[in-house]
């Protein structure tokens, strides 16, 4: 196959680890876990393996400032503005939105290291989304970011910048790279450990992680079975789309494998209300996981993905017998944000003792 470079922001490899105490609780299956929480550089997470290539591919056209957008509450923003002051580069964050009463977890971050944040104003959006089709919502927010991304460009090229436009989530075929090469690394971990895991479990967004996988399943013949746990719903005309970019990129770094409609097993069950919407069970779930392992996932991404999992395992598509990998994205910086705050300090406040 066709290979490309890579710059490295990251801490190869990141350690897999058996749930010991977790898997106790659960019926005669083994739960494991990869920790992309800790991939590297700006507080890890998983964008980082596929910033890897696309900070490589910015560089080598000459770019000045790396470019993204995303919701407020972005962990991409973030690493992409770590990976940009790593090397030596400016970013700039477009926040569809306005700007929230307190500062957040990641917002904070992303001023420390003195990324340029941008709010695009949705609220003329929002204001008609009711009366609005899907995809005119979707055509919508499109055009606004086209718009506002395209204008802040054309400033800063104007002061002699060169801007790199970085997909949201990093979703392009060279960051597709970053979770392609990441089934070679648990692969090893696997013969390491003298395991074969049964499923792979993924938190969905953008799709590049799942595509990553899905196509270094394929090459690298792993007998893994990898569900995917969305982060908001999807319709089937968009894992329709996943499939098929998956091929094209398969066909542009000559893989050689083809990704079938069979190949991809998704679920729209545990997304809670809406996308970083808290809720009640994700919450549970995070509680669970923290007092029986200290290890945290937060509430909008890797804390909906791991009830994805408890959820598998209730639909019976995880079995007793059967050993499951969960890859833990990252995103904690999400818990301090205001909405999830003051869902957890219900909880969290009333049980503390003064002596
Ligand atoms: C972006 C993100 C995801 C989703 O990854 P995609 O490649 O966009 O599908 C999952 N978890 C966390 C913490 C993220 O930041």
């Amino acid at each position: 196959m066709k290979r490309i470079e890579k710059v490295n922001t990251c801490f190869l490899p990141t350690p897999l680890h058996k749930l010991e105490n977790f898997s106790k609780e659960l019926d005669n299956i083994e739960v494991y876990m990869k920790r992309d929480d800790l991939t590297g550089i700006g507080m890890g997470g998983n964008k980082l393996r596929k910033l890897d290539y696309i900070v490589k591919k910015a560089l080598d056209e000459g770019c000045t400032t790396l470019l993204t957008y995303g919701g407020v509450q972005t962990n991409h923003g973030r690493l992409t503005a770590a990976a940009a002051a790593r090397f030596g580069m400016k970013s700039i964050i477009m926040c569809y939105g306005t700007p929230p009463e307190e500062m957040s977890g990641n917002l904070v971050l992303d001023r420390i290291l003195d990324s340029e944040v941008i709010f695009m104003d949705t609220s003329e959006i929002r204001a008609k989304m009711e009366e609005m089709e899907y995809e005119e919502i979707v055509a919508a927010y499109k055009n606004l970011k086209k718009s506002s991304t395209d204008d802040v460009i054309a400033q800063r090229e104007s002061i002699g910048e060169k801007v790199y436009l970085v997909p949201i989530g990093g979703h392009s075929p060279e960051g597709v790279m970053g979770y392609f090469d990441a089934v070679e690394e648990i692969r090893k971990q696997e013969q390491e450990m003298g395991v074969e895991f049964d499923h792979v479990v993924v938190g969905n967004g953008s799709g590049g992680t799942y595509a990553g996988l899905l196509l270094g399943k394929e090459y690298h013949k792993a007998p893994w079975n990898i569900l995917a746990s969305n982060i908001s719903p999807k319709q089937e005309r968009e894992m329709d789309e996943l499939v098929d970019f998956c091929n094209e990129v398969s066909e542009q770094f000559e893989m050689e494998v083809k990704i079938q409609k069979e190949d991809v097993h998704y679920s729209n069950e545990y997304t809670g209300i809406a996308y970083n919407v808290p809720d009640e069970p994700t919450r549970q779930v995070i509680s669970r996981l923290a007092k029986s392992e200290g290890i945290f996932v937060d509430p909008c991404y890797t804390g909906k993905s791991f009830s994805g999992l408890l959820g598998f395992i209730e639909e019976g598509l995880i079995k007793p017998g059967e050993k499951v990998l969960f890859i833990h994205t990252g995103g904690l910086p999400g818990i301090w944000t205001q909405e999830h705050e003051v869902g957890f300090n219900e909880d969290l406040w009333k049980d503390l003792k003064i002596y």
